[in-house]
C-alpha cells in the first residue's frame, strides 16, 4: 500500500470519524476490542486527561507483521484482526474497517507491533504515514492516540469535560472487563489506577475487583438454560441497590450490549423486592445462538435485537426471581465490612446522565404464568424463609408511633408498622384473587359510581374480568355503574373507596391489559389502603399479632413497594457499637 493512497482517502477518514468517534470511550473500545481479538492476555490502558490529552494501550496479543499494520489504516481494510465469523462483524456498515483509519485521521498515532521476528513502529499523522521503521519485536501492540481532532478542531467542542470522558472510560472499560473474566486489564488516568482486574477467569473475582467487597459478597449466582438461551451471572440482594441503571451489565454471546426488553425483564423479576427508582447491579451473560441476534442501529451503540426475545424474558424473570425468593433475608443494620473503594462513589455513581436506556413501566409489560417451557433441574430445592419461619420476635416497644421494637435471643429489631401490614394485606390478597373459588358478600346498599364518558368505556371494557373477581356489577343509566355485591376479601368499611381505586386502576391503565398484573396492582393498592399507617399508636396485643402475621408471610422482608419491613441489629453488632466487643 502507498502513501498517496492513505492520503486519498484521508477526507473520507475524517468525515466518518465524525460519526465513530463520538467520544473517548469510543476510541478506547475499538483499541481495547482490538487487544481482546488479538488473544492478549493483558491489556493495559493508560489515559491523560480521561482521554483526550492521550490514548494508550498496550497488550501482549499476537501482533501484527508490517503488511498488516499498515492495512489496519486504511479504510475498508480487512485484515486478519477482523474475523468474518465473529457475530457483530457489521459488514455493511463496515465499522470495524473504518474505525482505526478514521481515528487516524484526526489524530496523531503511533503504533509498535511485532509479529513472529518481525517489529514494525508506525507514526500516523493526519491520516498521513509520517514514519515507518523497524522496530524490536516484544510481543504485542502498543499504540497510542494523541492531539485528538488536532485538525478538526469544530469536532473538539464535542468532547465532553475531562470528567465525563473519564466516567465514560472507566465505565466501558469494567463493563468490558467484566465480559472477558479471563483478560487482565487496568486502566490508568494520569498518575491513578481506576479499573484493575487479574485475568483469573471467575465472573465473581472481576465483580469483586470492580466493585468491591460489599457488593461482592452480596451477589447471587444465577444459572439456567432452556433450548435456545445459557444463562449465567451474579444478581445482587436487594439491600445493595443503585440509584441509576448503569450497573446492570449484559453480556450476549461475550459481547457487552444494551437491550431495554432484558433490562425490563431484570427490573420485573425485582418487582415488590425493591422501589421503582432503584436499580440492581446485576452482571448477566447469555449465550445463544448466534442467529438469534440481529445487530441493529448505530455501530457504536450497543443496542442489539433478540428473536426469541419472549422465551429469554421469562427464563429471565423467573430465574432471577427465584434465585431472590430463596435468599430473602433480613437486611443488617450494620453492614460489616465496610470496605473502602476509591474509585466507585467519585467517579461512577454520577455516569447516570449517560445512560439513556428507558425502562418502561412494568404494568405494560406482559408474562404469563403458564408452565416454564424449560425443565428445571430436579436437584432445585426450593427453601422458604428459613430465617423467618423459626424467628419468635417479641414487641418491647413503639418508637415515634411507627417502629416496632422487637427483640429474640439473636438480637434486636425494628420493623415499620406500616410497611409490615401492608405485606400482610397484600399477601391476604393475592391470595384471595388467585382463588378459583370467589365468595361475594350481597351489599344492602348497592354502590352507584358515576364516571365520564371515556372512564365509562374503559371500565366497560373490563367489565368481565371485574365479574371474574366477584364484583357484581350492571350497567345503571348514563356512564353510571351500580354495584350490587363485591369479593369477601374487601375490607369492611372500605368497601366503597376499594372500588373505586380498582376503577381508577382500569382508568389509569395502559392499553395492553394484563390480569396477571392488574390483580398484582389491585392487591397492592388496597393492602396500602388498608394498612395502618405511621404515627398511629397501636396496643401491644396488636403488636404482638402484627409481628406473628409477618412471620408467616411468604417474603416478610419487604412491602409490596419494595420497601423494607424489618431491620435487625445482632447482638454482635450491639456490642461491637457499644464496644463491648472488641473485633
Ligand atoms: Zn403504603
Ligand atoms: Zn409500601
Amino acid at each position: 500500500m502507498s502513501k498517496i493512497k492513505v492520503m486519498d482517502e484521508n477526507l473520507a477518514n475524517k468525515i466518518a470519524a465524525g460519526e465513530v468517534v463520538e467520544k473517548c470511550a469510543s476510541i478506547v473500545k475499538e483499541l481495547v476490542e482490538n487487544s481482546v481479538d488479538a488473544h492478549a492476555t493483558e491489556v493495559n490502558i493508560f489515559l491523560r486527561e480521561g482521554g483526550i490529552k492521550e490514548i494508550s494501550v498496550i497488550d501482549n496479543g499476537l501482533g501484527m507483521d508490517e503488511e498488516d499494520a499498515l492495512m489496519a489504516f486504511q479504510r475498508h481494510a480487512t485484515s486478519k484482526l477482523y474475523k468474518d465469523d465473529d457475530l457483530f462483524f457489521i459488514d455493511t456498515l463496515g465499522f470495524r474497517g473504518e474505525a482505526l483509519p478514521s481515528i487516524a485521521s484526526v489524530s496523531l498515532v503511533t503504533l509498535k507491533t511485532s509479529f513472529h521476528e518481525c517489529g514494525t513502529y508506525l507514526e500516523i499523522e493526519g491520516g498521513v504515514l509520517r514514519k515507518k521503521e523497524n522496530a524490536d519485536a516484544r510481543q504485542g501492540t502498543i499504540i497510542t492516540i494523541q492531539n485528538l481532532f488536532y485538525n478538526t478542531p469544530a469536532r473538539l467542542k464535542y468532547l465532553k469535560s475531562e470528567q465525563s470522558e473519564l466516567q465514560n472510560c472507566v465505565s466501558f472499560v469494567e463493563k468490558f472487563a467484566l465480559a472477558h473474566p479471563e483478560v487482565s486489564f487496568t486502566l490508568q488516568n494520569d498518575d491513578r489506577i481506576l479499573v484493575k482486574t487479574s485475568g483469573s477467569g471467575s465472573l465473581h473475582k472481576v465483580i469483586h475487583e470492580i466493585y468491591g467487597l460489599q457488593v461482592s459478597s452480596k451477589m447471587l449466582e444465577i444459572k439456567n438454560s432452556n433450548d435456545d438461551f445459557d444463562l449465567f451471572g451474579y444478581v445482587c440482594k436487594p439491600e445493595i441497590l443503585k440509584s441509576n441503571r448503569n450497573h446492570m451489565t449484559v453480556i450476549v454471546n461475550g459481547r457487552v450490549i444494551r437491550n431495554q426488553e432484558i433490562n425490563r425483564a431484570i427490573n420485573e423479576a425485582y418487582y415488590t423486592y425493591k422501589p421503582d427508582i432503584k436499580y440492581p447491579i446485576v452482571v448477566l451473560r447469555i449465550d445463544t445462538d448466534p442467529t438469534l441476534i440481529d445487530v441493529n442501529i448505530h455501530p457504536t451503540k450497543q443496542d442489539i435485537k433478540i428473536t426469541k426475545m419472549d422465551i429469554l424474558y421469562d427464563l429471565l424473570l423467573q430465574t432471577i426471581k427465584d434465585v431472590l425468593y430463596q435468599n430473602l433475608l433480613i437486611p443488617d443494620a450494620v453492614l460489616r465490612m465496610p470496605t473502602f473503594n476509591p474509585i466507585k462513589n467519585e467517579v461512577l455513581d454520577s455516569v447516570i446522565a449517560e445512560s439513556n436506556d428507558e425502562i418502561l413501566p412494568s404494568f405494560q409489560s406482559t408474562f404469563d404464568f403458564q408452565d416454564n417451557s424449560n425443565e428445571k433441574e430436579e436437584e432445585t430445592t426450593v427453601v422458604i424463609n428459613p430465617e423467618m419461619k423459626k424467628l419468635m420476635l417479641y414487641p418491647v416497644g413503639l418508637a415515634h408511633g411507627t417502629y416496632i421494637i422487637a427483640e429474640n435471643e439473636e438480637g434486636v429489631y425494628l420493623i415499620d408498622q406500616h410497611a409490615a401490614q401492608e405485606r400482610i394485606n397484600y399477601e391476604k390478597n393475592m391470595n384471595a384473587l388467585r382463588n378459583k373459588n370467589i365468595t361475594t358478600t350481597t351489599l344492602l346498599l348497592p354502590i352507584t359510581i358515576e364516571l365520564s364518558q371515556s372512564e365509562f368505556l374503559k371500565v366497560q371494557a373490563k367489565e368481565e374480568h371485574l365479574k371474574e373477581l366477584g364484583f357484581g356489577l350492571e350497567e345503571f343509566g348514563i356512564n353510571t355503574f351500580v354495584f350490587k355485591s363485591h369479593p369477601t376479601w374487601l375490607s369492611e368499611g372500605y368497601e366503597e373507596e376499594s372500588i373505586r381505586r380498582i376503577l381508577d386502576l382500569i382508568i389509569g391503565g395502559l392499553d395492553n391489559f394484563d390480569p396477571v398484573k392488574f390483580n398484582e396492582k389491585i392487591a397492592i393498592t388496597l393492602a396500602c389502603k388498608m394498612s395502618i399507617k405511621a404515627n398511629m399508636h397501636i396496643s401491644h396485643e396488636a403488636q404482638e399479632e402484627l409481628l406473628n402475621e409477618l412471620c408467616v408471610c411468604d417474603n416478610p422482608y419487604n412491602c409490596p413497594h419494595g420497601r423494607p419491613t424489618i431491620i435487625k441489629f445482632s447482638i454482635y453488632d450491639l456490642e461491637r457499637m457499644f464496644k463491648r466487643a472488641m473485633n
